[in-house]
């Protein structure tokens, strides 16, 4: 049977056990009406129908009982960020001790080195990629200088092999291995943002240490997207934001993972604030700092509560869908799919540059325009309905999310898509 029907992919649909998952969500709509057909969960994910009732809640505990708030209710505020801990470890594959959300994710990955980057003389490069995500370029150069190194020595970039478009793990673990001696710190996407390739951080984890390199992952682009084991891998610490794949709300609140090993390390620098203090005697507002036994101890400031009402909003939504293994599973299946009807229809005029394996993709697929201008066809699409994202100099970033895209969605991207190519 013919895939490219939209008759298949409403069968698909038919078969999909999270399909109803889609209802729990508020689907953008087009000038006409009909649903976007709404691509860029890995930029801004949609907004659960839970979320206003869980905001709205906390509004009206501020209404009625002021500061009492604090201890009162079903959720007080006081521990707040513990009712996120259990579901938001699972999703990375940590101890809930192990996971907060605090602050945001460039600020995180700022305070994890902090802790994480102890530069030495003959010990001071950070290795990241060429293409990183400008913010954590910035920020690990930055952090270079506050040292005073020197980013032209100190920063070492890993770039795809000439004529490629993503990283070779065996570039990276030879890399670890020529100049590991002289790396601090390690600190990689899970998921490249650009070409959506997933990076084998198992692996490179045990290449870092075994070369005494810290090793970290921003995960902004994994989150909420891969089944992943942090906790197993030894990853030492790992951030990401949560208004990508995790859907809650722009600007979120971020999520932050640091490994168990390091909560009783008495030497481990760190930039400390009251919250991160022992919680028995936080109030007693003494001036020694008693830090938490867990990644809890990172935490500055009492958090936004919400912006955590909304995470809890999205957590409790993942958790009615299954978890992350379900949507993983999805997720591999409806990207395929898509991956499969832009290289059967359209295999001439674009590239897909996101790895193929399971292994090394996850829901976004990166299309390069080779006939035509990228940013026309964007435009063109755009105005068809299709919601996803442009980036220079002429990809196209589609992102299938399991807990609200179809497959019809699919179908419908790659026909428009089609139309607008020719
Ligand atoms: C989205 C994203 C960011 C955004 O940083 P904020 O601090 O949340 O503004 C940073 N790094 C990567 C890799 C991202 O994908």
């Amino acid at each position: 049977m013919n895939k490219f029907t939209l008759e298949y992919a409403q069968k698909l649909d038919n078969l999909d056990p999270i399909a109803p998952m889609r209802n729990e969500f508020h689907i953008p709509k087009q000038d006409n009406g009909d649903d976007e057909i709404y691509l860029c969960g890995n930029s801004l994910g949609l907004q659960p129908k839970k979320t206003s009732s869980y905001l709205n809640y906390e509004l009206t505990q501020w209404q009625k009982l002021g500061v009492k708030g604090h201890f009162s209710g079903d959720f007080p505020w006081m521990p707040y960020h513990e009712f996120l801990a259990e579901e938001s470890a699972k999703l990375v594959g940590a101890k809930p001790s192990e996971v907060v959300c605090m602050n945001s994710l460039t600020a995180n990955l700022h305070f994890m080195m902090v802790s994480f980057y102890q530069p030495t003389n003959k010990r001071n490069k950070i290795l990241i990629e060429d293409h990183a995500f400008p913010s954590d370029h910035y920020a690990v150069e930055s952090q270079i200088k506050f040292h005073g190194y020197n980013p032209q020595d100190a920063l070492v970039l890993i770039k795809p092999r000439k004529g490629e478009e993503t990283l070779c793990t065996e570039d990276i673990l030879q890399t670890i291995e020529d100049q590991g001696d002289e790396i601090a710190l390690i600190m990689l996407p899970g998921v490249q943002y650009y070409t959506g390739e997933v990076l084998d951080m198992e692996v490179i984890t045990q290449a870092g240490h075994s070369k005494g390199c810290k090793v970290g992952f921003d995960l902004a682009h994994a989150a909420g997207n891969l089944v992943m084991d942090l906790h197993g891998w030894q990853v030492d610490f790992a951030a990401w934001c949560n208004y990508k794949y995790l859907n809650s709300g722009p600007g979120s609140v971020a999520g932050c993972f640091v490994h168990e090993s390091h909560h009783h390390n008495k030497e481990l620098p760190r930039f400390a604030g009251w919250w991160g203090h022992d919680k028995e005697t936080r109030f007693e507002m003494d001036n020694t700092f008693i830090p938490m036994q867990s990644t809890e101890a990172w935490q500055l400031s009492n958090p936004p509560i919400l912006s955590l009402a909304a995470i809890r909003a999205s957590l409790d939504t993942i958790k009615m869908a299954g978890g992350i293994e379900i949507l993983r599973n999805k997720s591999i299946q409806l990207s395929a799919y898509m991956r499969e009807l832009v290289q059967q229809e359209l295999g001439e005029q674009l590239n897909i540059i996101t790895p193929s394996s399971r292994k090394a993709s996850g829901a976004q697929l990166s299309l390069i325009v080779n006939t035509g201008d990228g940013k026309t066809i964007f435009d063109a699409i755009e105005a068809k309905g299709v919601t996803c994202d442009f980036r220079h100099p002429n990809v196209i970033r589609v992102a299938p999310v399991p807990l609200y895209n179809t497959y019809s969605d699919a179908f419908n991207f790659v026909t428009i898509l089609k139309e607008a190519m020719q």
